[in-house]
C-alpha cells in the first residue's frame, strides 16, 4: 500500500454518518413489479424490443439504441410484460419504460452465457451487450469509456474505491464482500486496454477494506493500493486521478487526454463476474439510510424494483421522511415519488427526516470568498450565482460554469445559505437551451 502523492485543491470534510459499513449486504426478494427505464445512463435512450403480453426472461435484453454512446437494458426478472409506457425519470424527463409482473421462476435466458469473442473489438461489444454502465453513479456507458478516441493512449489505470460522500456504504460492502472480483477485474480491465500499471484507490477510513484488497495483490500484477486523504469529493474523476497520478486533467479535456482510464470498483467487480458468468447488469447494491428510514441496510435490489418496495423491505419509515434521495446528500437526486424504480446507476436510498432536510433561507452574499475557497474546480461561485439571480446566463461562461461537478461544496460551506449547486445547475440548463436555439433545435 502507497500514499497519494498529491492533494487537490478545496474540498470539505463532511460528517461521515457511515452507519452501515459494518452491515452485511442482504439480498431482497422479487419485488411485485419492476419498471425498467429505457435510459439509465448519459447518452440515447434505448428503444423497447418487446410489447405488452411478451413473456421475458432473467437477462433478456428488453431495450437497445443504435447510438454509440447508449447501454442496452436487459430484464431482472421472469415474468409478463404488463406495460410499455412513458414514466417521469427520476431526473424529472420522461422517457419509456417496460413494466415487467414477475412469475416467480426467475428463468434465465437463453442468451445469457460467458461471452465468446476472438479479438478485443469482440470483447468490447460483449462488454456493450452486458449493459454496463458506471456503477459509482454517473452512469457512463462503460464499453465506450474503455475505447479511447484515435490517437489516444492510455497507460494508467486507476480504479475508484473513494466512496467519499456521506452515509453511502456499498462500494465499501463490495470491497469487503467481494474483494477478489474487485482485483480480478482489475486485471481484466488491465488486458482489454492494453494498460500496465493500475492503482486501487481507498480513503484511509476504510482500512479494513485497503487490507482486504491489498492481500491479493501478488508481485508482478503491476497493481498497487493508494491510501487516500479522507476528504469530500476525493472520489471526484479529474481530483482522484491528480492526488493518484499527479496528472492534471485540463478543464474541458477528458481523463484519455492525460492517459488515464478511471473505474469504480463495482464496475471492474461487474466486468469480473460478466465475463465468467454472462448474466448482464440486472442488480444493484444499494446503502438505504437516513433519520427516516427504520433499518439502515445495504441491500442487493433486482434493477426496476420500485422505491416503496425497497423501502418496505428495509423495515419502512420510523417517521415521516421529508426528503426521499437517490444518491448521496451532496450529489443526489431528490425523488418526487416512491414510484420511481432503483436504476443502474443507484448507490443509496436516503430518506431525510425534518431535521436533516432543513429548508436553508437564502441571505445577502458577504463576499467571505468561502465558496472560491472550497471548490474543487477552482471556480468562483459567488459570480455564477449572482449572474443567474440576474438572469445573464450567458455570462456565466466566462466563469466556466460547464466545469462545475456539482458537488455542492460551494453551497455546504457559505454562510449566506445561498442557493449555488442550484444556480449552477440552473445556468448550465439555460447555456445548453441557448445552445440547442441557436442550432435550430426545440426545447
Ligand atoms: S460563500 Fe456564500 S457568502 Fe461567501 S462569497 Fe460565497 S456565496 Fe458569498
Ligand atoms: S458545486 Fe460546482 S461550483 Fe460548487 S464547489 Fe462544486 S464544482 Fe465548485
Amino acid at each position: 500500500m502507497i500514499k497519494a502523492i498529491k492533494s487537490f485543491r478545496g474540498g470539505i470534510k463532511p460528517g461521515h454518518h457511515k452507519v452501515t459499513a459494518e452491515l452485511e449486504t442482504v439480498k431482497m426478494p422479487l419485488p411485485s413489479k419492476v419498471v425498467i427505464p429505457m435510459l439509465q445512463h448519459i447518452g440515447a435512450p434505448c428503444m423497447p424490443l418487446v410489447k405488452k403480453g411478451d413473456r421475458v426472461l432473467v437477462g433478456q435484453k428488453i431495450g437497445d439504441s443504435e447510438q454509440m454512446i447508449a447501454a442496452p437494458v436487459h430484464s431482472s426478472v421472469s415474468g409478463t410484460v404488463t406495460d410499455v409506457r412513458p414514466v417521469l425519470y427520476s431526473t424529472g424527463v420522461e422517457v419509456m419504460a417496460v413494466e415487467i409482473k414477475p412469475d416467480g421462476l426467475q428463468e434465465v435466458h437463453e442468451s445469457v452465457a460467458p461471452p465468446v469473442y476472438t479479438d478485443k473489438e469482440g470483447l468490447l461489444r460483449s462488454i456493450r451487450e452486458s449493459g454496463l454502465v458506471g456503477l459509482g453513479g454517473a452512469g457512463f456507458p462503460t464499453c465506450v469509456k474503455l475505447s479511447p478516441p484515435p490517437g489516444k493512449v492510455l497507460d494508467v489505470l486507476v480504479i475508484n474505491g473513494a466512496e467519499c460522500e456521506p452515509y453511502i456504504t456499498s462500494d465499501y460492502r463490495e470491497m469487503m464482500e467481494n474483494p477478489e472480483g474487485i482485483v480480478e477485474g482489475t486485471k481484466r480491465v488491465m488486458e482489454i486496454t492494453g494498460v500496465a500499471k493500475a492503482f486501487i484507490a481507498i480513503e484511509e477510513n476504510k482500512p479494513l477494506a485497503i487490507e482486504s484488497i491489498s492481500s491479493l495483490i501478488k508481485d508482478g500484477d503491476n497493481i498497487e493500493v493508494v491510501s487516500l486523504a479522507t476528504r469530500y469529493p476525493q472520489g471526484g474523476e479529474k481530483q482522484l486521478i491528480y492526488t493518484v497520478t499527479g496528472r492534471r486533467v485540463p478543464v474541458g479535456k477528458l481523463p484519455a487526454d492525460v492517459g488515464v482510464l478511471a473505474q469504480n470498483v463495482a464496475t471492474v467487480a461487474f466486468i469480473a463476474n460478466y465475463l465468467k458468468t454472462g448474466m448482464p447488469l440486472i442488480k444493484k447494491k444499494v446503502t438505504i439510510d437516513g433519520g427516516a428510514a427504520a433499518n439502515p441496510m445495504n441491500v442487493e435490489v433486482l434493477i426496476g424494483t420500485p422505491l416503496k418496495e425497497v423501502f418496505e423491505f428495509c423495515g419502512g419509515f420510523c417517521e415521516e421522511p421529508r426528503k426521499i434521495i437517490m444518491g448521496g446528500p451532496m450529489m443526489g437526486v431528490a425523488q418526487y415519488s416512491l414510484d420511481n424504480s432503483v436504476l443502474k446507476q443507484t448507490n443509496a436510498l436516503l430518506a431525510f427526516n425534518e431535521n436533516q432536510a432543513v429548508e436553508t433561507k437564502e441571505s445577502v452574499c458577504i463576499r467571505c470568498g468561502k465558496c472560491v475557497a472550497a471548490c474543487p474546480m477552482s471556480l468562483m461561485p459567488l459570480y455564477i450565482n449572482a449572474n443567474v439571480m440576474r438572469g445573464n446566463f450567458e455570462e456565466t461562461m466566462k466563469y466556466h460554469v460547464n466545469d462545475c461537478m456539482e458537488c455542492g461544496c460551494c453551497s455546504y460551506v457559505c454562510p449566506a445559505s445561498r442557493h449555488l449547486v442550484q444556480s449552477m445547475r440552473q445556468a448550465k440548463a439555460e447555456l445548453r437551451k441557448l445552445a440547442a436555439r441557436k442550432q435550430g433545435g426545440k426545447n
